[in-house]
């Protein structure tokens, strides 16, 4: 098999803490590993409640933000230790659509700005007809036209022709991956069906992959090849999108989705699961499985050590919850319970 195309492995990351520095220390994200193969193009779903360390992933993954521990490797290369030029070649080839596309662009400009500084950054095109042509194609891809917007000012559009061109823009640039993180969280009903089906789109016929981060369930099972569901960030349980919200394993996961009324349209976290002050939670526990303190099936063990990650159904179907262990097997390497490093 080749070598994957993103390749996270047990990163951790920690704000607070370093030297000088006061106030709490917070673990975003503990010993998180996840791969994107390089083919067939896939959307990979990160879903967590509020605060679980979905956009510390996206910033991470993003090169905004170094590890505390563990790599980041986009095709064998690690990112964090990427030359200027080299980091160049990986933002374009790995582009980021985000939450508020308002903020992303400049309120004085044109829309047509937007493309003009991307074509001008990547050299992407040798004439003006041909950067023109360029930028029509991305539109179109979006379902939009260059004269409808490109004229435009950026409070002049809705939140959803801004949230389109974002992915026009990032398609513009041929990557690899986007990272997306809740792109249409702020977008209404319609509009998030005609973003989501332009991710579609772009996987199967462009060959793109997505990191798609989301606290949305059910945008997750509409698209989503994979998922992996995160609590305070660690990872409670990970696989085939459909075979994990259909048969979810870890107590967590089984509550938010039994806290669905089914069949509504619009999963969301709630329910008896989010009863609990959440960031609270995260400092009380300092060893142990994170989610003891809400678990209905706790048992004295779960305090001892961090549950990893077992085997609990098809298609790579894995939960990190003792439940699962069996004890006729040899006990897994657990994870690493050694206090975290500091912060950078
Ligand atoms: P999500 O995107 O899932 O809501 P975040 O990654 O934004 O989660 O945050 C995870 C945790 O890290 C939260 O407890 C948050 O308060 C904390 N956090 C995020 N960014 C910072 C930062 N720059 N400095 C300190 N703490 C942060
Ligand atoms: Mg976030």
């Amino acid at each position: 098999m080749s070598q994957p195309l993103l390749e996270i492995e047990n990163v951790t990351k920690v704000y607070g803490g370093g030297f000088l520095q006061r106030g709490p220390v917070t673990v975003a994200l503990q010993d998180l590993s996840l791969t994107i193969q390089q083919e067939p193009a896939k959307i990979i779903t990160v879903a967590g409640e509020s605060g679980s360390g979905k956009t510390t992933l996206a910033n991470l993954v993003l090169g905004f933000i170094k590890p505390t521990a563990g790599h980041i490797r986009y095709r064998g290369q690690e990112v964090a230790a990427m030359t200027p030029q080299e980091l160049k070649q990986y933002r374009r080839e790995v582009q980021a659509v985000f939450q508020d596309p308002y903020e992303v662009y400049n309120p004085f400009y044109r829309v047509k700005h937007v493309f003009d500084m991307a074509i001008r950054n990547f050299h992407l095109a040798r004439s003006r007809q041909e950067a023109r042509e360029m930028v029509e194609e991305a539109l179109n891809v979006v379902g939009m036209r260059g004269e409808e917007v490109l004229e435009k000012y950026p409070h002049q559009l809705s939140g959803g022709q801004r949230q389109r061109i974002m992915v026009a823009r990032a398609y513009l640039l041929k990557p690899r991956l986007i990272v997306a993180d809740e792109p249409v969280s702020m977008v209404d009903a319609s509009l998030r069906a005609m973003i989501l089906d332009i991710m579609l789109r772009l996987r199967d016929e462009h060959g793109i992959s997505f990191l798609y981060i989301t606290h949305d369930l059910s945008t997750a099972y509409q698209i989503g090849d994979e998922i992996y569901l995160l609590y305070q960030g660690t990872v409670a349980e990970r696989g085939d999108t459909v075979e994990v919200i259909d048969h979810p394993k870890h107590p967590y996961v089984q509550l938010l989705i039994d806290s669905i009324p089914v069949p509504d349209p619009t999963i969301r976290w709630g329910g008896r699961a989010t009863t609990v002050d959440d960031e609270e939670m995260r400092v009380n526990v300092h060893s142990g499985c994170r989610f003891y303190p809400r678990c209905d099936q706790r048992m004295e063990r779960c305090l001892q050590s961090i549950p990893p990650l077992y085997p609990v159904g098809p298609k790579g179907h894995e939960a990190a919850c003792f439940l699962y262990e069996e004890p006729s097997q040899a006990t897994p390497t657990t994870r690493s319970e050694e206090a975290v490093p500091a912060a950078d």
